[in-house]
């Protein structure tokens, strides 16, 4: 397990006693939203895609086991409250994903799952010689709505907010 996926777990190496909730895009500073939403739950049927649970405090995060966030911006129009707050100016969130050693392709094992669910075509394939191509991800391409990560059957993918994202 590499380092940022221990410290998005919370593992022994965490850099803080927890890692940053995955609210919804457009979602307030954490700070803010931790104090500006109620827990109305408001948002959870809203969304289309089926991503939004609640963490253990009443507040929703994003669960991407089995899809991604298509920025249909239904969860926003749905929170009375404001904290979750469309600004045409701002980015819907600064998370992104990355690679990690998990991927099947550095075992010598053909798969482009991810590539395949990649809209913004953020994921490409390096051919190689002796061996299955390998993916490569471009970190200004990719938009964090967390579609190649339910495909890969290693959980090769994490996604990683800004503050994690020097982390090598
Ligand atoms: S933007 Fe749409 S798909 Fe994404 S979490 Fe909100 S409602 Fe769901
Ligand atoms: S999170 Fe990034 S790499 Fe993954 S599907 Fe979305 S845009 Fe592509
Ligand atoms: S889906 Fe996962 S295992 Fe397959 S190429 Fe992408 S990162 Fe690697």
């Amino acid at each position: 397990m590499d380092v940022v996926r221990r410290r998005l777990l919370g593992g022994r190496d965490s850099a803080s006693a927890r890692p940053r909730p995955q609210r919804p895009p457009w979602a307030l500073d954490e700070a803010e939203f931790t104090t500006t939403c109620r827990d109305c739950a408001a948002c959870i049927p809203a969304c289309p895609s089926g991503l939004i649970r609640t963490d253990g405090e009443g507040r929703p995060v994003l669960d991407f086991s089995h899809a991604g966030c298509t920025l249909c911006g239904d969860c926003v129009r749905a929170c009375p409250r404001g904290a979750l707050h469309f600004t045409p100016e701002a980015p819907a969130w600064d998370w992104k994903v990355r690679l990690t050693e998990t991927c099947l392709t550095l075992q010598g094992v053909v798969c482009r799952s991810c590539g395949e669910a990649c809209d913004a075509g953020a994921i490409r394939f390096r051919p190689r010689i002796g061996g299955p191509a390998l993916p490569a991800l471009d970190p200004l391409a990719c938009n964090g709505c967390g579609a190649c990560l339910a495909p890969c059957p290693s959980r090769a993918l994490v996604r990683i907010p800004a503050e994690l994202r020097e982390i090598p």
